[in-house]
This record gives structure tokens, C-alpha cells and sequence, in this order.
């Protein structure tokens, strides 16, 4: 990462492609979690690969629902693990959230890798790898979760997830916090809370706000998740995308 000169005006998108291409290396990313990052640069490139009001907004409003939560769970897959691993675990801290890793393209070697990554990264506890629940309606092998994990959780933060499932997790009744950076795609769509930020941003945003209003009483946390718009979050997201005035 160090070859990278931080005043590149494309600092931040070439440091975030690095480390997906270690994350591959690593046996952490898969070559799908390639594309994606692909799609994510693009829709961060229109954004002006900056945080929106809306989207720290939405992360003020995450914060909020992680700290009421009975049993918050973080979601990892591959490309969140090779972006953002010690800001998930700091997150996690920040929340008492459970780390769980959950892969669309589950595979023994990459559930375990991702998790050791994570211990590396300050992890007490990885979940994930027992998968005794599943998520209904969802084929087999992308329906399994711990069901002391995700299987269990009041609120869920599930970055850059898959549509389908993310349509089926909000179906169990759970609070779907989402991380993506296409406000039309159908995992930003279903969320209670549509997060639409470059996880490498959002994900310290999500921290800083939590740590803010450690001391907030419930009261105060429940004002926040009840003003914040879902809609407006998303509208406003899409029309920064297709009004953005570019540098
Ligand atoms: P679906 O219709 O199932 O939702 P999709 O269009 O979301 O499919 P995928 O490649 O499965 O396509 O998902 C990748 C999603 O993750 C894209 O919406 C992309 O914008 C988003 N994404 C990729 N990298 C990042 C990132 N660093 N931060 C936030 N979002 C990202
Ligand atoms: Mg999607």
C-alpha cells in the first residue's frame, strides 16, 4: 500500500482495489468479490468518493439501532474482510456486535481464512463456521448462519450483500443495516437502514457515531432511528449519482 502517493487523486479507489487484490492473494476474496469491487469503484467514482450528508445520516441512524439492539451481528463476507477487517472488529467493539462470516460462495478454506484473518485483526470470537440455522426460503447452501449468530440477532449489518438474501433476512423481521454503493440495487432497497458509502468509509463512520452516543439514552437513540428516512436516504443517493458534478 505504501507505493501509493496519498495526494494520487485517485488515492483512495487504487488503495481499495490493493487491497481486494491481497485479499484474493490471501484466499480471502473470491474472483466474484473481484467484480463487485468493480461495480462499487464505479458507483464510487460518480459519487465523487466522498460520504453524502444522507449516507452519514444513515450511519448515525446504524449506530443507533446497533447500540438498542438486544443482540447486534456484523456480517463479513470476502471483500469486507480484505477492506475494512480491524475498523469491523472496532465496530464490533464499539456496539458488543457478534462477528459473524458469511459467504455467498461458501467454501471450508475461505470461511476459515476469513476468520483467521479476522483473529489476526484483534477478533475474540469469529462465528460463522458452525452453520446449525438457516435463513427460510433461501437454498441451502446460502441459507446456512450460526444459530447463535445472525440466526439469533435482532440487527444485522450484512455490507455489500447478496439481494436474495438480504430479502430474506428482512423477512425473519430482523433490522437490515446495508453497506452498498449502488442506492438501486435490491439488498439497498430492502434495508431499514440503506448505508450508501464506500464500507471503507462507512464503517469507521458507523464506530464514530456509535462512540458519540455511547452515553445517549434510550430515549434519544429511539429519536434517532425514528426520524431517520430510508427513502429519502436512497433518493437522495440516486440523485447524487445522476446529477453529480465530477472533479
Ligand atoms: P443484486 O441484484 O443481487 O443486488 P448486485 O448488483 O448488488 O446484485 P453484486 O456484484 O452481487 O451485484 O454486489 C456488489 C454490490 O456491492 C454492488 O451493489 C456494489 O456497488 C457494492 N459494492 C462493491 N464494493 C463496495 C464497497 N467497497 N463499498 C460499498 N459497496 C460496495
Ligand atoms: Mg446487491
Amino acid at each position: 500500500e505504501s507505493e501509493i502517493p496519498e495526494d494520487h487523486p485517485r488515492y483512495q479507489s487504487l488503495l481499495t482495489r490493493h487491497r481486494i487484490e491481497h485479499g484474493v492473494d490471501l484466499g480471502i476474496t473470491s474472483k466474484q468479490g473481484l467484480i463487485a469491487e468493480g461495480r462499487g469503484e464505479a458507483f464510487d467514482y460518480l459519487l465523487g468518493e466522498e460520504t453524502l450528508p444522507s449516507a452519514d445520516a444513515a450511519a448515525r441512524a446504524a449506530a443507533a439501532y446497533l447500540l438498542l439492539a438486544e443482540h447486534p451481528v456484523l456480517s463479513v463476507n470476502g471483500n469486507v474482510a480484505a477492506l475494512v477487517p480491524g475498523e469491523i472488529v472496532e465496530l464490533a467493539a464499539a456496539t458488543g456486535a457478534d462477528i459473524e462470516v458469511n459467504l455467498f460462495n461458501r467454501t471450508p478454506e475461505r470461511m476459515e481464512a476469513i476468520a483467521e484473518h479476522l483473529r489476526e485483526h484483534g477478533a475474540s470470537e469469529v462465528k460463522g463456521l458452525t452453520a446449525d440455522g438457516r435463513i427460510p426460503g433461501l437454498s441451502h447452501e446460502r441459507a446456512k448462519v450460526d444459530a447463535d449468530g445472525i440466526g439469533d440477532a435482532d440487527v444485522v449489518v450484512v455490507p455489500l450483500e447478496d439481494g436474495d438474501r438480504a430479502e430474506a433476512l428482512g423477512a425473519m423481521g430482523k433490522t437490515e443495516i446495508v453497506i452498498d454503493l449502488n442506492p438501486m440495487s435490491r439488498s439497498a432497497q430492502v434495508a431499514a437502514v440503506p448505508i450508501v458509502d464506500n464500507i471503507i468509509r462507512a464503517v469507521p463512520n458507523i464506530t464514530r457515531h456509535a462512540e458519540e452516543l455511547a452515553d445517549a439514552s434510550d430515549d434519544e437513540l429511539r429519536d434517532i432511528t425514528a426520524s431517520f428516512d430510508r427513502e429519502a436516504a436512497l433518493a437522495e443517493a440516486e440523485r447524487a449519482i445522476r446529477e453529480g458534478d465530477l472533479d
